[in-house]
């Protein structure tokens, strides 16, 4: 490496610090781990060479304290910060500050993240590269100037927050008369969540699926796709399961879209791994993009299982100033994979987060199948952060093999303490319209809920 990196911090929590804790490992890296008073002794901090408290639960005077985190880094003599996903990890003020402190950030350099950060400035980058996005306006500052272009754009469209992420920002518009209640409550929560009410209109795909585009660049130019992953089993727009290759997007398509979203990244100028998001309509068999994310999404093992590639690893390298380890002749894909996020939630009770103690806990563990998790017994789930409990990821030589190994792999799942969401996945993987892959980004809220929670569904 160019830079060398011997002690790396973790500015995260939960299972992705502990998936970095392993990929330093592997690399020979000693690992310190930010935590919260709350996460002294999570598993990211037994397993880490080092844990160091950063303040209290609340996220807020923790793991978003920017000072905080590059302070405890340098006190701690790493040479590098991996943000993980959420919290600071798209935030380039963060990468700034650590860039300023002679710590290296394990993402794009800032005028990436901030190029493709702002939703209306991505699309626009979009537009100018001739790549395809959904109809829709600049920024709309009130109800009437979206009455305005409500004709033009169609019902049903969406108020889209141009700072969101995680589903938040995001409200749906059928008509007219839902047009003041609609602005007022997604600027409102992307005031609170991302601290900008920008929203603009983006016409809804009614039959759609979402895929996206894994890339992987280095600091020389080099800049490879591994593949799509469809993530279309989604509640609130926030992702449940995904997979990959997507059971809906053939070879054509699928060269089409790595297109897309290589041109995206080259033109600006994109190192590290990054996705780009697009939503593919059924009807037409169009897609466009909308968004790119800027760090490791939570999904990552689905690509890391069909292309053997261990995506963490080669972030914290490319960070260091390696060249790619890999050329896009050499991406090969086999197999399928599929991963399924368990919440501690209780479906029934609109999903209602379930903290507490886990007094049970035997991950399956067969060949084929991986566990990405920061839980064990004994573990108590605090009630201060995101609800998800583990990943279940599986491989199979094709789609069917593969769900056939993760129904396996959710049977065989012991979790007992907290509710969970394995038996509404359990029960997804069992319906046959996810195993035609009969399905759009509505069908679980639309359909399945409906169909399993009755009166009780969402
Ligand atoms: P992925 O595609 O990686 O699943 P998500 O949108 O589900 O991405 O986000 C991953 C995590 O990061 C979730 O915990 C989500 O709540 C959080 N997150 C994503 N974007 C933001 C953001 N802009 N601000 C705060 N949290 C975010
Ligand atoms: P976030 O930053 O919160 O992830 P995205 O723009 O990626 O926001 O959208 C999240 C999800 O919302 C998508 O995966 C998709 O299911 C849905 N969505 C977003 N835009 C559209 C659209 N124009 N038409 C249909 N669905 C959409
Ligand atoms: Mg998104």
């Amino acid at each position: 490496m160019k830079h060398p990196i011997t002690r790396l911090f973790i500015a995260n929590r939960g299972e992705i610090a502990v998936r970095i804790v392993a990929a330093c490992r592997k690399l020979g890296i000693e690992a310190v781990v930010g935590v919260s008073e709350a996460d002294r002794h999570t598993l990211a901090a037994q397993l880490a060479d080092r844990a160091i408290c950063i303040g209290p639960a609340p996220a807020a005077r923790s793991y978003l304290k920017l000072d905080a985190i590059v302070t405890a880094a340098k006190g701690t003599g790493c040479q590098a910060v991996h943000p993980g996903y959420g919290f600071l990890a798209e935030n380039a003020n963060f990468e700034a500050l650590c860039v300023e402190h002679g710590l290296l950030f394990v993402g794009p350099p800032a005028s990436a993240m901030s190029a493709m950060g702002d939703k209306l400035r991505a699309r626009q980058t979009a537009k100018t590269l001739k790549v395809p996005v959904v109809p829709g306006t600049d920024h709309v500052d009130s109800p009437d100037t979206v009455r305005r272009f409500a004709g033009e754009i169609r019902y049903p469209f969406l108020l889209k927050a141009s700072a969101g992420g995680g589903g938040r920002g995001m409200r749906i518009v059928r008509s007219a008369n839902e047009i003041d209640g609609a602005f007022t409550s997604a600027s409102a929560e992307a005031r609170s969540a991302f601290h900008d009410p920008t929203l603009y209109m983006e016409h809804y795909i009614e039959r759609a699926r979402h895929v996206e585009v894994q890339v992987l660049g280095d600091e020389y130019g080099s800049i490879v796709h591994l593949g799509e992953r469809d993530c279309s089993v989604q509640r609130r727009h926030q992702k449940l399961i995904e997979e990959s290759p997507s059971p809906v997007v053939d070879p054509v398509l699928r060269a089409r879209m790595a297109d897309a979203a290589l041109r995206l990244a080259r033109h600006v100028r994109y190192v590290n791994a990054g996705t780009v998001e697009f939503i593919l309509d059924l009807d037409s068999m169009a897609f466009y993009f909308l968004e790119m994310n800027t760090r490791i999404q939570v999904e990552h093992p689905v690509t890391e299982m069909v292309t053997g590639i261990d995506l963490v690893a080669e972030q914290i390298q490319i960070a260091g100033g390696a060249p790619l380890s890999i050329s896009q002749d050499e991406v090969r894909f086999d197999g399928h994979a599929i991963e399924c996020r368990i919440n501690a939630e209780i479906p029934e009770r609109d999903f209602m987060p379930s903290p507490g103690r886990i007094i049970e806990w035997e991950p399956p563990s067969e060949a084929g199948m991986r566990v990405d998790t920061h839980c064990y017994r004994g573990y108590v789930v605090p009630p201060f952060y995101d609800s998800m409990l583990a990943k279940v990821i599986v491989h199979g030589r094709d789609r069917s093999a593969a769900i056939s190994r993760m129904a396996k792999a959710l049977d065989s799942f012991k979790a007992e303490g907290v509710q969970s969401t394995l038996p509404f996945h359990r029960a997804v993987l069992a319906h046959p319209d996810f195993e035609d892959s009969r399905i759009t980004t509505q069908w679980i809220e639309q359909d399945f809920c409906r169909e399993v929670y009755g009166a009780h569904s969402p």
